[in-house]
């Protein structure tokens, strides 16, 4: 195991976006045009001005109006006096033994937020935050133990994007498999379906062909089951979709994934077979976290593969990703191997997911702000010390 590596670049002087001046990122290109109307840029300028910012911004990754060259001189000062274009501070950037990167974040307010890249040989893979903590409790998840604090703008989520692009000096290149972000994934801290607004404009952003320029089908949005804003994500972002699964029968579904009391799992599977353009190239991910002796029976692998019948799917297996104090175990790996071979011969996709950046607290649902653990454990020690 690596020593984690702490990367400094808090040095570079940067403004905070507290600053009073709007930050352009995350704007759509509708808020945009506005905002530059707003500033007095003449109507039939209004749409090249646009592009011209958002090529800087989302293909160059540039931060400063100053290195937009292709801007009059004046433009650009009236820019700057108006707006920023600002990332936030990298607290931390560590790296684990296997090349996960998680990056700690703090944004306005001074909120922590984590966002981790995991390189793979084919392809690399960015996990979003979507809030700062969750307000749903599932019990094995360590973010579920961290109170809400606020949902992320849509900025602060394309901004996750940016920062990790300048980390890994990725501006520039064009889209496809050969870049080092090829893939996000929604499945950071908490559920981006009680931030579906912010998260849509955000994506959108992520999607659009004269910037990042990732295809929808390389964008995964994993939820817990709130099955009204399934739907509008559906239609509204039509990114790919992973379920939270976990359970197969409701009874234990409402323990482990507790927003199954509101919207129970026939309810849930409806909306996955109704998720537009579902097919066998567009599959829904289950996610199944494998928790001992609670949800890994054989009986439970044959009731996954009943219930998700007929839904292109595929299910990927998590062997649980243990934090300090949790209260599961995770499954043995000869039972994980079973339950997939059970679900594999049922004619579906089962990889099991290898945990990934472990060594940095990386892995799936283990993370949280580091101020929040400190909390925890200087709270800890005060009960074991007696203080
Ligand atoms: N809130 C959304 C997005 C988070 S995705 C959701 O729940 O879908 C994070 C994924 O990791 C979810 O599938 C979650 O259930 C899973 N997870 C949470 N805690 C975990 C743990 N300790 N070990 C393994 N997987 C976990
Ligand atoms: Fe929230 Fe997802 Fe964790 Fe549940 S698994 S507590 S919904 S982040």
């Amino acid at each position: 195991m690596s020593t984690p590596i702490t990367h400094d670049v808090t040095t570079v002087p940067r403004k905070l976006d507290t600053d009073a001046k709007p930050n352009l990122i995350g704007l759509g290109r509708d808020a945009l045009k506005a905002a530059f109307a707003e500033i007095g840029t003449p109507e039939k300028q209004l749409k090249m001005r646009v592009n011209q910012v958002w090529g800087w911004m989302y293909q160059k990754g540039v931060t400063s109006f100053s290195d937009m060259t292709n801007l009059s001189k004046d433009f650009r000062a009236v820019l700057e006096e108006h707006f920023q274009i600002t990332r936030p501070e990298i607290i931390t950037r560590q790296i684990s033994a296997d090349g996960t990167r998680k990056y700690l974040l703090r944004i306005a307010g001074g909120h922590e937020v984590e966002a981790v890249y995991i390189p793979e040989t084919n392809r690399g893979t960015l996990c979003i935050s979507s809030q700062i903590g969750c307000t749903l409790t599932c019990p094995f998840c360590h973010t579920g133990t961290q109170k809400l604090v606020r949902n992320l703008t849509a900025g602060e989520i394309v901004n996750q994007i940016l920062i990790t692009r300048d980390d890994l000096e990725e501006w520039g290149k064009p889209a496809g498999d050969k870049r080092l972000i090829s893939n996000i994934v929604l499945m950071g801290m908490g559920e981006p379906l009680y931030n579906t607004d912010n998260v849509r404009d955000a994506m959108l952003i992520a999607m659009d062909n004269e910037g990042i320029s990732l295809s929808r089908r390389r964008i995964t949005l994993s939820t817990s089951g709130v099955v009204p804003e399934i739907i509008r994500a559906g239609a509204e972002i039509g990114c790919m979709l992973a379920i939270s699964f976990h359970a197969t029968t409701d009874e234990v579904r409402d323990v482990l994934v507790p927003i199954n009391r509101k919207h129970k799992i026939a309810e849930l599977l409806q909306a996955c077979r109704d998720y537009p353009r579902l097919s066998n190239s567009e599959r829904i991910t289950f996610e199944y976290v494998m928790l001992k002796d609670v949800n890994d029976s054989d009986a439970d692998a044959r009731r996954l593969v009943k219930l998700i019948s007929g839904i292109p799917a595929k299910i990927n297996l998590i062997p649980f990703n243990p934090w300090p104090g949790s209260p599961y175990d995770r499954s043995d790996w000869d039972r994980i191997e079973a339950f997939a071979e059970i679900v594999n011969d049922a004619g579906y996709a089962s990889p099991i997911r290898t945990p990934r950046g472990e060594d940095i607290m990386a892995a799936c649902g283990q993370l949280k702000s580091a101020t929040e653990r400190q909390r925890k454990s200087a709270k800890k020690i005060a009960q074991e010390t007696g203080m």
